[in-house]
């Protein structure tokens, strides 16, 4: 089949999240089955031309946005190590910026998103009309592409090259839905009549996410339990109706992780390589990180550590309330992130209170990301919700114990380590609890560092979680026979 795979950002291209890495990972695996796959991409300032050597595809690629004329081009290249090949669509006045979506260091986001992602949205579209390539499927992602599925069924659909291209949206966070002022409804060249609450409009604003999830002929998450969450009121930021009244079209697909990047045995950035077999290597990496965060080792302290968005939705708040006491305890802390103001101020305080127990990186960094996952004992990710999450498998990977809360993603894929159990059944892969409250997280730390300190029984979660496979190949397969299904239906 044909595969349109749209994304806002890919890896190693652009990245702020998860969805960088899936729209990386998941086209190659498509690839490999044999599918014709085409990923497209906005040229962002960081996608430098030269270092992935970026050909021109296409000029005059122009879209009418409200009164304007967008005129931009497109680049084509490959994702580096495959065949899988992608487009850049260029504008500089749209995309040339050092953020993705918001202004660098601050909360702002920038305030023509609809415009960008209007343009990129229809760019693409035509771009594939310009080059012949008509695809069997296309795979939108996240409110970006929102819009995609509409044109298909609306605006582009008396136009027989778009007619019976099917479309699928995969929701990688609800909680982004990409919703603009009700005047943004006439920059996206769709009919005024798309805008009612059984469409388009969202309480009197434009809802791209909505949008799409009404004109999708599928729905995906990024893992099955997230699919059912999101129908509830809890967890359905306001979509929870709709996504339930389409209940037979919504289905979750667990994201993969690339064994080949990640992969302590034949990763070139850690410090010391290693398998199960070689696991007391990990120690070196310990001793690594700790030193390259300006850190001593404690005898008998457990690393900790958590790389993320510092946002609400990982569970930021619950960790502050007991983030004092546990740093009374025998542990050391590191933390890699960037996010919400608040919690730069309350982590930057820890590490001046506790300079050797704490430390603090405040910066998006993918190779201290790798020093971590290998150098770590524990992954913390108490999340509100997690519609897969990406630390907690490369962490089983890497032999580093997720300490996560059963929710998401987080619950299809990390299993409670119970010692009595868990030395006849390998199944316990982490430590989880179910209740959002700071005193079951920290009840649930208690107990990791507990068994941390049974070396014996250290050594079977670590062997546990490090059997696990969450490679792409099986849920690649699923989303290959899920297109199978869509085409021939
Ligand atoms: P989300 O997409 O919600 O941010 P995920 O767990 O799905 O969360 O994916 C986050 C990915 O981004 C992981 O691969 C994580 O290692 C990486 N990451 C997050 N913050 C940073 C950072 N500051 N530096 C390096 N990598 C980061």
């Amino acid at each position: 089949m044909k595969i349109l795979f749209l994304s806002s950002e890919v890896i190693p291209f652009a990245k702020t999240g998860g969805l960088a890495d899936v729209a990386g990972a998941l086209p190659k695996a498509l690839s490999k089955i044999g599918h014709d796959v085409v990923v497209v991409m906005p040229r962002y300032r960081q996608v430098n031309k030269e270092k992935y050597n970026l050909q021109l595809a296409l000029t005059d690629l122009v879209v009418e946005v409200g009164d304007k004329q967008i005129n931009g081009a497109a680049f084509s290249s490959v994702i580096p190590d495959s065949k899988t090949k992608v487009y850049f669509i260029e504008n500089n006045d749209l995309y040339d910026r050092d953020g993705l979506y918001q202004v660098p260091g601050t909360d702002k986001d920038y305030i023509d998103n609809d415009e960008r992602f209007i343009y990129f949205s229809r760019a693409a579209l035509d771009m594939c009309k310009r080059l012949n390539w008509k695809p069997d499927i296309i795979h939108c992602n996240d409110w970006q592409t929102g819009l995609v599925p509409v044109y298909i069924k609306t605006l582009y659909s008396i136009d027989p090259f778009y007619q019976g291209i099917k479309t699928i949206l995969t929701i990688h966070n609800l909680g982004y839905q990409g919703v603009f002022e009700a005047e943004s409804m006439s920059k996206t060249g769709l009919d005024e009549s798309l805008f009612t609450m059984d469409k388009l409009e969202f309480w009197g604003k434009l809802n791209f996410l909505k949008a799409g999830l009404v004109y999708a002929d599928f729905i995906t998450t990024v893992s099955e339990r997230y699919s059912q969450e999101i129908q509830t009121e809890e967890y359905g930021a306001g979509l929870n109706g709709l996504l339930n009244a389409r209940k037979s079209s919504v289905s979750g697909i667990i994201n993969g992780i690339d064994y080949n990047v990640f992969s302590p045995s034949n990763d070139p950035i850690i410090h010391k390589k290693y398998s199960l077999k070689t696991i007391v290597n990990k120690l070196d990496n310990k001793k690594y990180l700790l030193k390259q965060c300006g850190m001593r080792r404690k005898v008998g302290a457990p690393v900790l550590g958590i790389i993320s968005r510092l946002v609400d939705q990982k569970g930021f708040d619950i960790l502050a309330e007991i983030i004092d006491k546990l740093l009374h305890l025998n542990i050391q802390l590191i933390v890699l992130g960037t996010g919400e103001q608040k919690y730069h101020k309350l982590f930057s305080e820890l590490q001046s209170k506790y300079p050797t127990k704490m430390s603090l990186q405040l910066k998006y960094d993918a190779n201290l990301a790798q020093y971590i996952y290998a150098g770590s004992d524990m992954f913390i990710m108490p999340s509100k919700y997690e519609p897969c999450g990406l630390g907690q498998l490369i962490s089983l990977r890497y032999g580093t114990i997720p300490v996560v809360r059963e929710t998401g993603g987080l619950a299809d894929t990390i299993v409670d380590f119970d010692l009595a159990k868990d030395f006849e059944q390998d199944k316990g892969n982490g430590f989880v609890f179910s209740k959002y409250d700071s005193q079951e997280l920290y009840k649930t730390l208690l107990r990791a560092i507990n068994v941390y300190s049974d070396e014996k029984a250290w050594k079977k979660i670590v062997s546990n979680a490090m059997k696990c496979d969450f490679s792409w190949k099986s849920s690649a397969q699923k989303y290959s026979q899920l297109y199978g299904h869509l085409v021939h239906s």
